[in-house]
């Protein structure tokens, strides 16, 4: 059987590609449901790089684990990086990273979200944090000097 080859036009490549753009948005993958795990299921909390309990507590401008005592600067970046991831790339507010960092403070929150100079839309309680794009691609979680890359 031959097939009949056509080829395309550029009315229809645009077409195509442009379907293809629209399939493959990136942040609406519902990594939650993809995984069958419940909101309630996710544990909160900054994680420990190095003995990986969730028990980092924020001191004196720094995270302290209460497990093994390590310091750490910047711990909060990985846990920032995970909210990203489980709510599906959508900005963040203040008030959401303190319920996940498990802080109380909104003027830390707020400094720790400052810190990463993430773009924002909205004002005060409104105010939105968004993830920069390829944040996922973050490698270096350990110096102090660690980033989400622009
Ligand atoms: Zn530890």
């Amino acid at each position: 059987m031959a097939i009949k080859q056509t080829p395309l036009t550029d009315k229809e490549l645009k077409k195509i590609s442009k379907a293809i753009l629209k399939e493959h948005a990136p942040g609406k993958f519902d990594i939650l449901n993809f995984y069958k795990i419940s909101k309630d299921e996710v544990i909160k909390g900054v994680f420990c790089p190095v003995c990986i309990s969730v028990s980092m507590k924020r001191r004196d401008g720094a995270w302290v684990c209460k497990g093994c005592s390590i310091k750490s600067n910047d711990a909060h970046i990985k846990a920032i990086t995970d909210q990203f991831l489980l709510n599906n790339d959508e900005a963040i507010t203040n008030k959401e990273l303190r319920d996940f960092l498990q802080i109380k403070s909104p003027h830390i929150s707020r400094r720790l979200l400052d810190s990463l100079s993430l773009s924002h839309t909205g004002t005060n309680k409104g105010c939105r944090y968004h993830p920069p794009p390829n944040y996922q691609n973050i490698t270096d979680l350990n110096t102090s000097t660690a980033k989400l890359p622009q």
